[in-house]
């Protein structure tokens, strides 16, 4: 099997969601993930003659699945989703919870669970490309506002996810939220030169219109203070230098909510 030909395709939605299409020339497998409007997505497999096959969704939130009934009624694809969102959404006909596997054409994709923003969150996880999916639960610069979670438990999805991507993998996302992240990110973590570098490389990027993502678990690992709750230089900006992890996180996390 080769996947080298395999081709992400990301382009904004709504005000800052964002839509996302991976495309396998050879099996013509074409999964979209989340769908907050289904006009951008007809309009990008009409430009490039790409047939839906499949449609993965990270969580019920409307942003998410607005197009989603429109874009499975026009394209006949298999809608597949977090099983504890069954009867939320409408559209699902195959459901996962954490660590399950799901086969889209030559893909094997694990869904990890990733509670916190929401219950039902899920992590789409490709494996042979490298490349995740976070939705609303790991940003660039930073992780979803929890709403139906606790801090804890975002925390230990947050976790989950440093400890299941390698550092090479390309992160997708729900939100274009960087900027404003990268501007968070510094009062937090004032003297880190790789996070100073990516708030320069962000505004640059914005200022020219172009998305900040994907991003990898890299960059983040080395500039998101959501990630770094370790940190002995973070610690120390926050006086919290004898806390756990998770109580440095989730000091980080209210300051965000405050902010
Ligand atoms: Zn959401
Ligand atoms: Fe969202």
């Amino acid at each position: 099997m080769s996947l080298s030909n395999v081709e992400i395709r990301q382009f904004p939605c709504l005000s800052d969601n964002f839509g996302v299409l991976v495309h396998d020339p050879d099996s013509g497998t074409t999964i979209a993930i989340d769908v907050p409007d289904a006009a951008p997505y007809l309009a990008v497999l009409d430009e490039t003659g790409w047939t839906l096959t499949d449609i993965l969704v990270t969580h019920h939130h409307w942003d998410h699945v607005q197009g989603l009934g429109e874009l499975k009624t026009k394209t006949g694809a298999n809608v597949t989703g977090p099983e504890r969102s069954r009867t939320v959404i409408s559209e699902l006909q195959r459901t996962v919870e954490d660590g399950d596997k799901v086969m889209a054409g030559p893909f094997e994709i694990t869904a990890i669970g990733t509670p916190g923003h929401t219950l039902d969150q899920i992590s789409w996880y490709f494996p042979s490309l490298k490349m995740a999916h976070t939705g609303d639960t790991l940003f660039s610069l930073g992780c979803g506002r929890i709403f139906e979670g606790d801090l804890e438990m975002m925390w230990s999805s947050l976790s989950k996810l440093i400890r299941l991507l390698p550092a090479d993998t390309s992160i997708y996302c729900g939100h274009e939220y960087t900027a404003a992240n990268a501007a968070f990110s510094l009062t937090i973590d004032p003297d880190n030169d790789a996070l100073k570098q990516r708030a320069a490389e962000v505004d640059a990027l914005r200022a020219a219109g172009i998305p900040t993502l994907p991003t990898t678990m890299e960059q983040e690992l080395a500039t998101n203070p959501f990630l770094r709750a370790s940190d002995p230089g973070i610690r120390k900006n926050l006086g919290l230098e004898s806390a756990t992890d998770a109580e440095v996180f989730a000091e980080i996390r209210t300051r965000k909510d405050n902010a």
